[in-house]
Protein backbone atom coordinates (compact mmCIF):
# COMPACT_ATOMS: atom_id res chain seq x y z
CA UNK A 1 0.00 0.00 0.00
CA UNK A 2 1.31 3.44 -0.41
CA UNK A 3 2.88 5.33 2.07
CA UNK A 4 1.33 8.03 4.28
CA UNK A 5 4.21 10.64 3.84
CA UNK A 6 5.10 13.58 5.61
CA UNK A 7 3.52 17.08 4.68
CA UNK A 8 6.26 18.70 3.19
CA UNK A 9 6.90 21.47 1.32
CA UNK A 10 6.81 21.51 -2.73
CA UNK A 11 8.32 24.13 -5.11
CA UNK A 12 4.75 25.56 -6.94
CA UNK A 13 7.32 24.79 -10.58
CA UNK A 14 9.69 22.08 -11.87
CA UNK A 15 12.78 24.55 -12.43
CA UNK A 16 14.07 22.34 -14.98
CA UNK A 17 11.08 21.91 -17.13
CA UNK A 18 8.56 24.61 -16.09
CA UNK A 19 5.69 22.40 -15.41
CA UNK A 20 3.67 22.59 -12.47
CA UNK A 21 5.77 20.12 -10.01
CA UNK A 22 3.02 19.81 -7.59
CA UNK A 23 -0.75 18.16 -8.67
CA UNK A 24 -3.02 18.04 -6.11
CA UNK A 25 -5.32 14.90 -6.08
CA UNK A 26 -8.16 13.72 -4.38
CA UNK A 27 -7.39 10.15 -3.24
CA UNK A 28 -9.60 8.19 -5.69
CA UNK A 29 -8.02 10.02 -8.35
CA UNK A 30 -4.74 7.96 -7.42
CA UNK A 31 -6.40 4.89 -9.27
CA UNK A 32 -8.13 6.68 -11.66
CA UNK A 33 -5.21 7.99 -12.98
CA UNK A 34 -3.21 4.65 -13.22
CA UNK A 35 -6.43 3.27 -15.15
CA UNK A 36 -6.15 6.16 -17.27
CA UNK A 37 -5.91 5.34 -21.28
CA UNK A 38 -7.35 7.86 -23.42
CA UNK A 39 -10.89 8.31 -21.91
CA UNK A 40 -12.62 10.69 -19.89
CA UNK A 41 -15.52 13.06 -19.58
CA UNK A 42 -14.74 15.61 -22.21
CA UNK A 43 -12.11 16.63 -24.48
CA UNK A 44 -10.69 19.37 -22.29
CA UNK A 45 -10.61 16.74 -18.73
CA UNK A 46 -8.60 14.25 -21.06
CA UNK A 47 -5.89 16.83 -21.85
CA UNK A 48 -5.79 18.14 -18.08
CA UNK A 49 -5.42 14.12 -17.85
CA UNK A 50 -2.70 13.70 -20.23
CA UNK A 51 -0.94 16.66 -18.88
CA UNK A 52 -1.00 15.46 -15.34
CA UNK A 53 0.46 12.11 -16.03
CA UNK A 54 3.11 13.92 -17.74
CA UNK A 55 4.36 15.91 -15.16
CA UNK A 56 4.18 12.45 -13.07
CA UNK A 57 6.14 10.28 -15.24
CA UNK A 58 8.84 13.43 -16.01
CA UNK A 59 11.09 11.19 -13.02
CA UNK A 60 10.66 7.37 -12.62
CA UNK A 61 13.09 5.94 -14.56
CA UNK A 62 15.00 9.43 -15.46
CA UNK A 63 17.76 8.78 -12.99
CA UNK A 64 16.61 11.72 -10.50
CA UNK A 65 15.99 11.02 -7.26
CA UNK A 66 11.80 10.51 -6.67
CA UNK A 67 10.41 14.03 -5.61
CA UNK A 68 6.68 14.31 -3.80
CA UNK A 69 4.79 15.30 -6.84
CA UNK A 70 1.68 14.88 -5.43
CA UNK A 71 -0.56 16.37 -2.26
CA UNK A 72 -3.66 14.15 -1.73
CA UNK A 73 -6.54 16.80 -2.03
CA UNK A 74 -10.15 16.70 -0.05
CA UNK A 75 -12.77 17.85 -2.84
CA UNK A 76 -12.26 19.17 -6.15
CA UNK A 77 -8.99 18.84 -7.72
CA UNK A 78 -6.42 19.52 -10.25
CA UNK A 79 -8.56 16.76 -12.18
CA UNK A 80 -11.64 17.92 -11.56
CA UNK A 81 -10.94 21.60 -12.25
CA UNK A 82 -11.05 20.14 -15.77
CA UNK A 83 -14.59 18.35 -15.82
CA UNK A 84 -17.80 19.16 -17.01
CA UNK A 85 -19.37 17.90 -13.77
CA UNK A 86 -17.34 20.21 -11.37
CA UNK A 87 -19.55 22.65 -10.68
CA UNK A 88 -18.41 26.06 -8.60
CA UNK A 89 -15.81 24.14 -7.29
CA UNK A 90 -17.52 20.75 -6.39
CA UNK A 91 -18.44 17.64 -8.28
CA UNK A 92 -21.90 17.41 -9.00
CA UNK A 93 -21.58 13.19 -8.05
CA UNK A 94 -22.12 12.79 -4.30
CA UNK A 95 -20.33 9.28 -5.56
CA UNK A 96 -16.37 10.21 -5.59
CA UNK A 97 -16.21 11.46 -1.75
CA UNK A 98 -17.41 8.22 -1.06
CA UNK A 99 -14.62 6.30 -3.47
CA UNK A 100 -12.03 8.92 -1.84
CA UNK A 101 -12.74 7.44 1.75
CA UNK A 102 -12.57 4.04 0.52
CA UNK A 103 -9.15 4.31 -0.78
CA UNK A 104 -8.26 6.82 1.98
CA UNK A 105 -8.81 4.08 4.08
CA UNK A 106 -7.21 1.25 2.26
CA UNK A 107 -4.01 3.04 1.32
CA UNK A 108 -4.06 5.14 4.55
CA UNK A 109 -3.89 8.47 2.81
CA UNK A 110 -4.78 12.07 4.49
CA UNK A 111 -5.01 14.82 3.61
CA UNK A 112 -1.85 17.19 2.88
CA UNK A 113 0.11 13.53 1.99
CA UNK A 114 2.63 13.43 -0.09
CA UNK A 115 3.19 10.87 -3.10
CA UNK A 116 5.09 10.53 -6.03
CA UNK A 117 4.75 7.99 -9.00
CA UNK A 118 7.09 5.55 -7.96
CA UNK A 119 4.65 5.25 -5.24
CA UNK A 120 1.54 4.49 -6.70
CA UNK A 121 3.96 2.07 -9.21
CA UNK A 122 4.80 0.65 -6.22
CA UNK A 123 0.78 -0.10 -5.41
CA UNK A 124 -0.88 -3.49 -6.91
CA UNK A 125 -3.52 -2.29 -8.76
CA UNK A 126 -6.05 -5.46 -8.00
CA UNK A 127 -9.65 -6.20 -9.16
CA UNK A 128 -10.04 -6.48 -5.51
CA UNK A 129 -9.00 -3.20 -4.64
CA UNK A 130 -10.71 -1.82 -7.44
CA UNK A 131 -14.41 -3.47 -6.53
CA UNK A 132 -13.62 -2.01 -2.97
CA UNK A 133 -13.26 1.58 -3.99
CA UNK A 134 -15.46 2.17 -6.68
CA UNK A 135 -18.77 0.78 -5.95
CA UNK A 136 -21.25 2.30 -8.43
CA UNK A 137 -18.91 4.27 -11.09
CA UNK A 138 -19.93 4.43 -14.46
CA UNK A 139 -16.21 3.47 -15.12
CA UNK A 140 -15.93 0.06 -13.48
CA UNK A 141 -16.35 -1.71 -16.40
CA UNK A 142 -13.69 -0.52 -18.55
CA UNK A 143 -11.68 -0.29 -15.32
CA UNK A 144 -11.94 -4.11 -14.65
CA UNK A 145 -10.99 -4.77 -18.47
CA UNK A 146 -7.80 -2.38 -18.20
CA UNK A 147 -6.63 -3.77 -14.83
CA UNK A 148 -7.30 -7.65 -16.15
CA UNK A 149 -4.83 -7.24 -19.83
CA UNK A 150 -2.47 -5.62 -17.10
CA UNK A 151 -2.67 -9.02 -14.95
CA UNK A 152 -2.00 -10.77 -18.64
CA UNK A 153 1.16 -9.07 -19.29
S1 LIG B 1 -13.70 2.61 -11.52
FE1 LIG B 1 -14.05 4.83 -11.59
S2 LIG B 1 -13.23 5.66 -9.69
FE2 LIG B 1 -12.42 3.61 -9.95
S3 LIG B 1 -10.45 3.87 -10.95
FE3 LIG B 1 -11.95 3.51 -12.56
S4 LIG B 1 -12.63 5.56 -13.18
FE4 LIG B 1 -11.60 5.79 -11.21
S1 LIG C 1 -16.77 13.43 -11.92
FE1 LIG C 1 -16.52 14.70 -10.08
S2 LIG C 1 -14.77 13.76 -8.98
FE2 LIG C 1 -14.73 12.98 -11.08
S3 LIG C 1 -13.33 14.38 -12.17
FE3 LIG C 1 -15.43 15.13 -12.46
S4 LIG C 1 -15.74 16.66 -10.84
FE4 LIG C 1 -13.96 15.40 -10.26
Amino acid sequence: MIKSAKLSAAPALDNKTDAPALIHLRPHHLMCIQNYRGHGYSEAFQQRMETILDVLRQRPGSGLPPIPQIRIAEGADDLCAACPHCLEGKCESDKPAVFDGLVSERMSLETGCMLNMEDLQNTEMTLQLLEECCPGCSWLGLCREIIMDKQKK
